[in-house]
């Protein structure tokens, strides 16, 4: 039973289900965290609320800001609080003191300071309110990526998320050219960056640039793109097709041995956020 709690909905979409199912099997431990995204991914399919919030990207971003840069969002201030609170009800935190609108802003913006402020004035754990907040941003920036997706610039050559400014979870090696696609795990947004660049750093000289690969023969599709000169790693994976948004953030943790093993070799990823977005949200 995945769902003891009422008032949250369940995923239509069966393939989905059926990862979400494995996922529960694989990682017993991570019930709580796949709850949430069950829950954000649920919110996100039924998306009409959300795309009415879909803002008009701002006129004045420089070259390299990412789509919502400066956006002015407006939000039903009602659905954001049954939907917060719904989640943290999730997560097993008292939300009453939270401010479910200042939340997602701080959550869109990717502003780990605002979130534990708001934790530490509210009387609530902050690793779970960091969790409840990235959670209850996913379907407004999923909704974000659909009705935005024909404004996205033809080229991008930044390693954060040309829609939401976070960093890539996942590197895809696509097709028989194995063309790199960076995947967002927000807002599922795709983009082309070629090889032997780091994303995080934009080191390009092949020295400092290698790769982890699993031992495991049947974890051939799977390496680890690590950079000697800032220590970061990005997960990769060889697809047939793209990754559709709801899967990028279940594979990730289907593949969280690779971050073990990436961090035992004192890789990391980046603290901050690839582009911190200054997104306003109102209700
Ligand atoms: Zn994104
Ligand atoms: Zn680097």
């Amino acid at each position: 039973m995945l769902w003891p709690h009422a008032g949250l909905r369940r995923v239509r979409n069966v393939e989905l289900q059926q990862h979400l199912a494995a996922a529960h099997r694989e990682s017993p431990e991570s019930e709580t965290w796949l709850g949430l995204l069950e829950a954000a991914l649920a919110e996100s399919e039924e998306g009409a609320g959300w795309e009415a919030a879909v803002p008009t990207p701002a006129p004045e971003r420089s070259a390299k800001a990412p789509l919502l840069a400066h956006a002015r969002i407006t939000v039903d201030g009602r659905a954001v609080r049954r939907w917060v609170g719904r989640l943290l009800k999730r997560a097993r935190q008292d939300g009453n003191r939270i401010d479910a609108v200042a939340l997602l802003e701080a959550a869109v913006c990717q502003d780990d300071g605002r979130v534990e402020a708001q934790a530490a004035a509210a009387g609530t754990a902050a690793p779970a309110l960091r969790v409840v907040g990235q959670m209850a941003a996913v379907p407004l920036l999923q909704a974000c990526a659909r009705g935005l997706a024909g404004s996205l610039p033809a080229t991008w050559w930044e390693g954060y998320c040309p829609l939401c400014g976070a960093w890539p979870v996942l590197a895809e090696y696509a097709g028989l050219e194995r063309k790199r696609q960076l995947r967002c795990g927000r807002c599922g947004t795709g983009w082309a960056l070629p090889w032997l660049r780091c994303v995080f750093c934009d080191e390009t000289h092949h020295e400092h640039l290698g790769y982890l690969t699993p031992e495991d023969g049947v974890q051939q599709m799977r390496k680890v793109e690590v950079c000697k000169t800032c220590n970061g790693y990005l997960k990769g994976l060889t697809t047939v097709r793209p990754l559709a948004p709801w899967a990028i953030l279940l594979d990730d943790l289907s593949a969280v041995h690779l971050d073990v093993a990436a961090l035992e070799r004192g890789y990391r990823r980046p603290e901050r956020p690839g582009y911190a977005l200054d997104v306003r949200i109102a209700a």
